[in-house]
């Protein structure tokens, strides 16, 4: 995939000053925060797309060769494309120290999104149709209850941090410069917690389990991934939380085979059965429905049973049940069948002669 000109994606001319970059990057990063359009794939690409260029053109080494040499400029060693290495949105905003882009107060505290969390679910296939209520045990970081997340002990409040005056960053002088860097004293929170909370030990969260029922909607299938939001970790400092994710596993049935809401099935028939015609029972996954074989029913012959495969997701419609029939040989006779079957025998050769059989085997070798 090329990518879009890194001034074109910030909208500004290749003459712009570091200011005017830093401003537009912002603008566009308000405007694509994920926070803002939550669940928006488009906005969160154009979220990592404006990053990207910003962490480029504000760097004038970077944006030098890439005035110089477009994108191919910033590759590897390996002259690969420019991959700037996000893992999520937070790391953006850590990596500018915008974190605190969304807050109003002066002071810096990093408000963060709780993680989003994966909990694996098995249901067997008779579930799966039915749709189902399940209960899932989740041990996930909840705000503490004992100091409702502040992490302080009960009467006593976070301090200011003395260091650095509550920024959570320490401006130093280097030659000409003057250097921002995080406060080492309270890692960037700038407070300082001195009598810490004794349930989450200064945390603000602690690991529980919670018990959640899980709507699971009938037609799903392996694959399936069920989004419930907000379920997921609780935030920092009064972020939103995470939202859970219940990826669905389906057992592999003992008799039916599935592909999409289609189920496949076979079913024994005897000779007589088959060569008669007969009306077989025949399982499906709500009990079972009896089908009609016409006289001359071959082994592997597919019938189709409407409407008693798998419900689609979301209700619309219902898929098929397809029955292979399977010629099953006796493996003992009693004499009855014995004798009938020897008279058959008799018979058959005839036929076989008289429809030209033998002329038909005899032409396959020829
Ligand atoms: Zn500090
Ligand atoms: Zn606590």
């Amino acid at each position: 995939m090329s990518k879009r000109d890194y001034y074109e994606v910030l909208g500004v001319d290749r003459g712009a000053d570091d200011n005017e970059i830093k401003r537009a990057y912002r603008r566009l990063a308000v405007q694509y925060h994920p926070d803002k359009n939550p669940d928006d794939h488009d906005a969160e690409e154009k979220f990592k797309e404006a990053a990207e260029a910003y962490s480029v053109l504000s760097d004038q080494q970077k944006r030098s060769r890439y005035d110089r040499f477009g994108h191919s400029g910033l590759g590897g060693p390996g002259g690969g494309a420019y991959d700037p290495g996000f893992t999520n949105i937070e790391d953006i905003f850590d990596l500018f120290g915008f974190g605190d882009m969304f807050g109003g107060s002066g002071r810096r505290q990093t408000v963060q999104r709780g993680a989003d969390l994966r909990y694996d679910y098995q249901i067997t296939l008779e579930e799966a149709a039915s749709g189902k209520d399940a209960k899932i045990d989740i041990p996930r970081l909840e705000t503490c209850d004992e100091c409702s997340g502040k992490g302080t002990a009960e009467g006593s409040e976070p301090e200011t941090c003395v260091t650095c005056g509550g920024n959570g960053q320490t401006r130093y002088q280097q030659g000409f410069f003057s250097v921002m860097r995080t406060c080492p004293n309270c890692s960037g929170k700038g407070q300082i917690i001195k009598d810490p909370c004794r349930e989450c030990r200064g945390a603000g969260r602690v690991e529980k389990t919670k018990t959640l029922e899980v709507k699971i909607p009938a037609g799903v299938d392996s694959g399936s991934r069920l989004r419930v939001g907000g379920e997921g970790e609780s935030g920092v400092n009064g972020g939103p939380s995470g939202d859970l994710y219940v990826f669905i596993h389906v057992k592999e049935h003992e008799i039916f085979e599935r592909q999409g809401s289609n189920l496949y099935t076979s079913a024994p028939v005897s000779f007589a059965q088959a060569a008669l015609g007969a009306e077989i029972e025949v399982k499906t996954l709500n009990g079972t429905e009896d089908l009609k074989i016409p006289a001359g029913t071959q082994t592997g012959s597919v019938f189709r049973i409407k409407g008693e495969g798998m419900p689609a997701l979301g209700g619309r419609g219902t898929g098929d049940l397809f029955v292979a029939v399977t010629l099953v040989t006796p493996k003992s006779l009693n004499k009855e069948q014995r004798k009938l079957l020897e008279k058959l025998a008799e018979i058959e050769d005839k036929d076989f002669e008289d429809e030209g059989f033998m002329d038909k085997v005899r032409n396959i070798f020829n």
